[in-house]
């Protein structure tokens, strides 16, 4: 089996492409005046461009379910809404919107539509009566999941999904001014905060936490070093990860990294690819994980149990055989099923069980796995794996046109 993937899960956001320019009606100036307009003065949502906003409830956007044909893998789409629609079902509950509800995603220029997400808090009515037709706050690591690689629209909705659920997070987390203490007031339809405080205004912008991750190689023999940390599914093994120190390069994380926590001492890095992860702690909103090839120059390995529960070499056929039994496909359909369950409004108890959430249950015959296609980690792992041994490994981390990782 092959994946291929134009690029990472959460990155791809097909409505962020292009910037249009702002006296175009799609441009965040141009949107958010008329967004303005229509909430305060009661005019009519705009007929062009068309207006879909995306609700949100702690960190879960809307979505639908649905099954095309017999045995087909249910499919999970995002729950757009209309202005009018959004409006007026706040409305009943008792949510008076203003423009600073809003936060703007993009445009898409071939629909003529404007996207916005807002953060819904509200209870009563609301969620029976989203789930009356047939719409749902799921999390967006099930959704993840339960996303078909293959289907490049989906897989485009996961990236707006994690690009609107990072901004509204850090909406959340940067409520006060960190330099005079004041509050914050959104400003550019969300894409930004300012400080109250008339004599501070600091500006503040959304920020990503960048983490290293890194396949650690001994070249020699032909061996990837593989970690688990304590809190994995049984048998799950992946790359060593971690934080980026201030005054720090990020081939001096990954080299501290790995010494820090398995003694081994790095020599050469080299980059392989990153990808947004806006599905890790709720105090990160959004990491970008920047993944590298790290070629070990000791092969001792010292644990740190602070930080790992183990950490092992093995060799490429070990896990050329890990990624072959892996059931990734199965995981994905029982995802799949379970978002569509919650869809439909099958309690927590009645839905069939599932080991979407632990992939130990599937590919049972493998001593061990690695973390599926939607994590970076996979692909650094696999790409090492599908390489003939033992080198030229830099001119085939990127073919053109994205990066091909085969099982
Ligand atoms: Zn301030």
């Amino acid at each position: 089996m092959a994946i291929n993937l134009n690029s990472h899960v959460f990155a791809g956001n097909p409505i962020r492409s292009k910037t249009p320019k702002p006296h175009d009606p799609l441009s965040l100036s141009s949107a958010f005046e008329s967004l303005k307009l229509h909430l305060h003065q009661n005019h009519p949502p705009p007929k062009s461009p068309l207006f879909k906003v995306l609700l949100f409830k702690k960190g879960c956007p809307l979505v639908s379910s649905s099954v095309r044909g017999d045995g087909a893998m249910p499919s999970w789409h995002l729950g757009w809404m209309s202005l009018a629609d959004c409006k007026g079902l706040l409305g009943k509950y008792g949510v008076q919107l203003t423009e600073t509800s809003f936060v703007f995603l993009g445009s898409r220029a071939e629909e003529d539509v404007v996207y916005w997400a807002i953060d819904v808090s509200v209870d009563g009515g609301l969620v029976p009566e989203l789930s009356s037709r047939q719409l749902c706050f799921v999390e967006l690591r099930a959704l993840m999941m339960a996303t078909d690689w293959a289907d490049s629209c989906v897989m485009g909705e996961l990236a707006i999904a994690g690009h609107a659920r990072a901004l509204l997070e850090w909406h959340k987390l940067s409520r006060f001014c960190g330099h005079c203490g004041d509050k914050t007031v959104p400003k550019e339809a969300g894409r930004m905060k300012q400080c109250s405080n008339e004599l501070c205004k600091k500006s503040v912008y959304p920020r990503l936490d960048p983490v290293v991750i890194m396949l650690v190689i001994d070249r020699e023999n032909d061996r990837a070093l593989l970690g688990r940390q304590p809190q994995f599914p049984p048998r799950m093994w992946s790359c060593l990860a971690g934080f980026i120190e201030p005054g720090e390069s990020l081939e001096e994380a990954v080299r501290r990294e790995a010494y820090e926590e398995t003694g081994i001492e790095v020599g050469e890095v080299v980059y392989h690819s990153s990808q947004p992860w806006p599905v890790g702690p709720s105090s990160l909103p959004c990491q970008l994980m920047v993944g590298f090839f790290a070629y070990a120059k000791s092969l001792d390995i010292n644990v740190d149990k602070e930080e790992l529960e183990d950490a092992r070499w093995h060799s490429r056929e070990d896990v050329r055989k890990a990624l072959a039994f892996s059931e990734y496909k199965k995981a994905q359909r029982a995802a799949a099923g379970k978002v569509d369950q919650i869809c439909k409004g099958v309690k927590k108890r009645q839905r069939q069980r599932s080991s979407a959430d632990n992939i130990a249950k599937s590919g049972e015959l493998a001593p061990m796995f690695v973390p599926g296609p939607f994590a970076i980690a996979h692909h650094l792992i696999s790409a090492w794996a599908n390489q003939d041994p033992p080198t030229g490994v830099e001119t085939q981390l990127k073919p053109p046109g994205g990066f091909v990782s085969k099982l």
